[in-house]
């Protein structure tokens, strides 16, 4: 059972490790320092299985079931810092919410954060996560997330932590015309590249970030 003791991460992460993984981002040319502050005070402990949570504040993406991952923080903290660079972020969709980490990073720098999940598990074990480090202005959807979130479009950002062989269309129409900008891993597991589309009227500019590793952005949605 997580217990107020786990969210501190006393005994179990020292603050040194923490610090650690601090300074690794900062060496890697993470330099915003809202994006640092909140991935410093964001216990990445809680969102893994006991198993696991001792490697935490490690710079690798780690197992969360399901055959799916949790991001590796320097692409978390990468991600979160093109998307605050380049504009407002009053409204942001998530596009695979996973365990709910990139969720409960950007949600402290937006007003809203909307995020969707195809996998009902790991939507409820993000739910329960977010509800722990009380983070309350986020809307979850469990749905496939390839078709964005029409209601709620449309999106200051979009950030997607699945790569899908091409950009689909639905999250490009979603952005918002007044400089709505999208973060998504593109292509499959050996050649994927980060890129930043930033959309001005009917005009998208692209612009590729790096090289990553992400699971694929799959299609429909699964119940357990
Ligand atoms: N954001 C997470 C990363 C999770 S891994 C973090 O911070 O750690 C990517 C997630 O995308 C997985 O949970 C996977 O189930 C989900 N996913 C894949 N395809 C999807 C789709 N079409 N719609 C919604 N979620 C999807």
């Amino acid at each position: 059972m997580k217990s107020k003791l786990n969210i501190s991460g006393i005994g179990m992460t020292s603050q040194r490790t923490r610090e650690r993984l601090l300074g690794r981002l900062l060496e890697q040319g993470i330099s915003d320092m809202r994006v640092l502050d909140v991935i410093r005070s964001t216990p990445r402990h809680i969102f893994l299985d006991e198993a696991l949570s001792h490697r935490a504040y490690e710079d690798v993406a780690l197992p969360i079931g399901h055959n799916q991952t949790i991001s590796q923080p320097y692409i978390v903290a990468r991600m979160t810092e093109v998307v605050l660079d380049s504009g407002p972020t009053d409204k942001v969709l998530e596009v695979g919410t996973g365990c709910g980490y990139q969720t409960s990073v950007i949600a402290q720098l937006s007003k809203t954060v909307y995020s969707v999940e195809r996998i009902k598990p790991l939507l409820d074990k993000a739910k329960k996560n977010l509800k722990m480090l009380k983070i309350r202005n986020v809307e979850f959807r469990h749905d496939d997330g390839s078709l964005g979130w029409i209601d709620k479009a449309p999106f200051d950002a979009i950030i997607a932590t699945a790569a899908p062989q091409t950009i689909p269309l639905e999250l490009l129409q979603q952005l918002s015309p007044d400089y709505g900008r999208l973060i998504i891993p593109v292509g499959g597991e050996d050649n994927q590249e980060l890129k930043l589309v930033i959309r001005s009227g009917k005009e998208y500019q692209e612009k590729a970030i790096e090289s990553v590793r992400f699971v694929p952005l799959l299609m429909g949605q699964i119940q357990n």
